[in-house]
């Protein structure tokens, strides 16, 4: 049996498309897959996988040499469980940069497109397969191509992840603005999170420069909410640096509605860091960036070239 997932701290993409993804291996390629998640699920993914009447994949802790594994959503080893280089790697379907870092003893397949979501070359995959998406499936897909578009306001957003989500909606009967009204309510419910949790929602960590740092965002319809907690928050983000080695944490906070971020400037060295990348800067702690809403496409570009 194939174990498929993506990143840890899922999101709806990884989560959404590890499903996906095991449904297509068992039927373009006969093969034995079974989505799992490396976390616990965030509320807009919760939201999601509920509307479509689908049970949560099994988390998984851990993974051996017995394991064979296709992994959706991430190549960054940085995102994965420290025993990943143990299993036996058959696969890549993946959006991100190519970060380097995963080696194995045989070839693998490595489908990489850039489009602003995996379920949209899933969607591709399955079409080049002649395969037809049951509707809960296709509504997953759909969730996550408007989960990682912002409902196609990301400057990441292609022709292609629009095509695929019509197709989607078609096939699952679904109405694109209400499911997006339901996800993004869900993913600005900040209620029993602690600050701390907010930071790893949604979070990945990276080495520019040879600095590691970890750039986290909340995308939320209410940054008001997030923002009143800017003292907790930064708090927070020094602990966390405390006790893990990290160089730095960047949490911005994203406004889906305005399609602009602030960034909560955790020390002098982020401050310093952030207004080389976007010149702009920091008041109260605070740097506004109208605008920048990517981390794929805006915020890691940045900070890489301010820090090499
Ligand atoms: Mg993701
Ligand atoms: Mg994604
Ligand atoms: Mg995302």
């Amino acid at each position: 049996m194939i174990k498929v997932f993506g990143h840890l701290n899922p999101d709806t993409d990884t989560t959404c498309s590890a499903i996906a993804f095991a449904w297509y291996l068992t039927n373009a390629k006969q093969l034995s897959a079974t989505p799992y998640v490396l976390g616990d699920l965030n509320k807009e993914t919760a939201y999601v996988l509920e509307k479509f009447g689908h049970i949560a994949p099994a988390t998984l802790s851990e993974v051996t040499a017995d394991d064979s594994v296709v992994l959706v959503d991430t190549n960054n080893p940085e995102e994965l469980l420290p025993s990943f280089a143990e299993a036996k790697l058959l696969e890549i379907v993946d959006h991100h940069k190519l970060v380097g870092g995963i080696s194995t003893p045989e070839p693998v397949t490595i489908t990489m497109r850039t489009v602003a979501c995996t379920t949209t070359i899933i969607w591709q995959l399955a079409k080049e397969a002649n395969l037809t998406l049951p509707n809960d499936i296709a509504g997953l897909m759909l969730a996550a191509i408007i989960s990682d578009t912002l409902k196609f306001t990301s400057p990441t957003t292609t022709d292609v992840d629009k095509a695929a989500a019509q197709a989607l909606a078609e096939i699952s009967g679904v109405n694109v603005d209400e499911l997006a009204d339901g996800m993004f309510a869900a993913k600005s419910d900040l209620t029993g999170m602690a600050p701390a949790d907010l930071l790893t929602m949604d979070s990945k960590v990276f080495t520019l420069g040879g600095k590691q740092i970890r750039v986290s965002s909340l995308e939320t319809t209410k940054p008001a909410n997030a923002l009143a907690m800017q003292t907790e928050l930064v708090t927070a983000m020094a602990d966390m640096k405390a006790s893990s080695g990290l160089d730095a944490v960047f949490f911005f906070v994203v406004d889906i509605i305005a399609s602009s971020a602030t960034l909560i400037v955790a020390s002098d060295f982020e401050r310093e860091v952030a207004e080389k990348s976007f010149e702009k800067t920091v008041t109260n702690g605070l740097m506004e960036l109208p605008g920048v809403v990517s981390r794929k496409k805006q915020i890691i570009p940045a900070l890489e070239k301010a820090l090499s």
